[in-house]
């Protein structure tokens, strides 16, 4: 099969969070399954270069029609770890990808309204005809909307659109604007609320319910939070889309990549191990004290990685910091914040603990950091508000470091607590669950973990390497996906 993958991201090239590792992981899986798999990317000015191979100029003059006139752009063509991708680079007083940053600009609407439309575009004038045309988030929402209102008419009336979406809080607001710019026009007909019209507000389009209007399958990316999205609050307002869109709407669990994430063959830790060789995973927990110079001593490390925002529950994590401490474990927060005020008080956080040797907060994105607090911390707790699927507990397990988790979207389809799991016989638990928001839910999960690895050290390794055993690789997931190109291309 032909697959063309179009995205804002992909690791680790091109990585904001979770999005840009499945937009990779999902890739390799298809490609060495034996299809055929292109992606499409922006060029932003600040992606890692030094991922990409041969990058070459291989497509010299793409007109892209916008408003009255056209944007020239070249695209260039390169490997990201063995994978084709097409980097487009628009040439226009507008700079669109040339900002130092991949997302937070205040005209992101029309940055990737063009992006989609210079994907489809270059799909369109280099000939090229994919089976499937596979888009995430609402960078891409448009694609499937100018796919079947324009260019089915010209030559591409037999590509298909699977759509993921990776998170429901950011739907890409746009205008008329938006409509004008891409050859879309008709103002009266995009605005009714069968097509982009936002539920709630009747001035906006909404390019991730275009997305889920006109794509063949919509997929998120977890069974539990396709529930969610459709019945709770946490659809963003588009849960009654995607009830009325619920034949073509499914849940499918991101996997993660084991070449670049698993502690047998990981580059990035000094001891690589394996659940049968688990006693190796001490000298990288020593290592990792030595790294970020916290007091070697017999207590567990706790850590947390990722965004530090309202979905990931930063008050939560904030408490998390400071109930280690008190029930004597070590503390290692990496994460970076997209807001400044909640930059403001980790910034605060980390200056007032400066002096603890028992805890360690490092903002900002560090991935070679990242893979050794995986491999050193006996614990990784994630207390999100929601969560579509979440990796670093899926990374977590795998690097035998016990996930702590709130009971929400993927958490759940993942974490298996140890002690009231009703579903799951005692072997096959993996961790710690919580279901509350408040202090208390929090710490009496974190409690029974730190409890166990301290009264029962053997009982507390049984579980972590119960939790490496789990399958989240790409395998499952992958065929998945494949069944659902196989059903768009033959049903529609
Ligand atoms: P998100 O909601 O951000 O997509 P996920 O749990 O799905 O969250 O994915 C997060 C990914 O980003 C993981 O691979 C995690 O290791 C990585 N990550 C998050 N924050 C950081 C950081 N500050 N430094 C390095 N890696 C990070």
């Amino acid at each position: 099969m032909y697959i063309v993958q179009i995205a804002s991201e992909c690791a680790p090239v091109i990585k904001a969070g979770g999005l840009g590792d499945v937009v990779y992981g999902l890739s390799r899986e298809l490609d060495i399954r034996g299809n055929c798999v292109e992606l499409i990317l922006p060029k932003y000015d600040c992606m890692r270069y030094d991922h990409i191979w041969g990058l070459h100029e291989a497509y010299l003059n793409l007109s892209v029609p916008w408003f009255g006139g056209a944007i020239h752009c070249t695209v260039y063509c390169g490997w990201v770890h063995g994978r084709v991708c097409f980097f487009i680079e628009p040439h226009s007083e507008d700079n669109f990808f040339n900002r130092g940053c991949y997302y937070g600009c205040d005209d992101d609407d029309m940055r990737f309204a063009f992006f989609s439309k210079a994907a489809l575009e270059f799909l369109h004038q280099s000939n090229k005809r994919p089976d499937i045309i596979h888009c995430h988030d609402w960078q891409t929402g448009l694609i499937p909307v100018m796919l079947y209102e324009i260019y089915k008419y010209h030559g591409m009336a037999h590509q298909r659109v699977c759509y993921t979406i990776h998170n429901f809080k950011h739907q890409g607001i746009g205008g008329v604007k938006t409509l004008w710019a891409t050859g879309l026009n008709r103002e009266s007909y995009y605005f009714q609320y069968d097509k982009l019209r936002d539920n709630f507000n009747p001035f906006a389009l909404n390019y991730m319910k275009g997305g889920i209007v006109y794509s063949n399958a919509v997929t998120t990316v977890s069974p539990h939070h396709a529930f969610e999205a459709q019945h709770t609050e946490v659809g963003c307002g588009l849960g009654h889309t995607l009830h009325l869109q619920r034949d073509k709407f499914k849940g499918v669990l991101n996997g993660i990549d084991y070449d670049f994430w698993n502690p047998e063959i990981d580059r990035y830790i000094p001891y690589n191990y394996t659940a049968d060789d688990f006693e190796q995973k001490i000298y990288n927990k020593k290592a990792l004290r030595e790294r970020l110079m916290l007091r070697a001593s017999d207590k567990p490390i706790i850590a947390y990685i990722g965004r530090l925002d309202h979905q990931k529950g930063v008050h939560l994590v904030h408490h998390a910091i400071y109930h280690s401490l008190n029930k004597e474990a070590q503390f290692v927060l990496l994460g970076s914040a997209t807001e400044p005020r909640i930059n403001d008080h980790f910034r605060h956080e980390k200056a007032f603990l400066n002096s603890n040797p028992d805890v360690h907060l490092e903002l900002g994105f560090n991935e070679e950091l990242s893979h050794l607090i995986y491999a050193g911390a006996d614990m990784i707790v994630v207390p999100s508000n929601y969560e579509p699927c979440g990796l670093t507990q899926m990374i977590g397990l795998k690097y035998g470091t016990v996930p702590i988790v709130r009971g929400v979207g993927g958490l759940v389809n993942t974490v298996f607590d140890r002690d009231y799991d009703p579903d799951l016989p005692a072997e096959k638990r993996n961790g710690y669950v919580f279901y509350q928001t408040d202090n208390h839910a929090l710490e009496s999960a974190m409690n029974r973990a730190i409890d166990l690895w301290y009264q029962s050290p053997e009982e507390f390794q049984k579980l972590a390497t119960q939790g490496m055993k789990y399958d989240y690789s790409w395998n499952y997931p992958g065929t998945e996906y494949l069944s659902i190109y196989d059903w768009i291309r033959y049903k529609w």
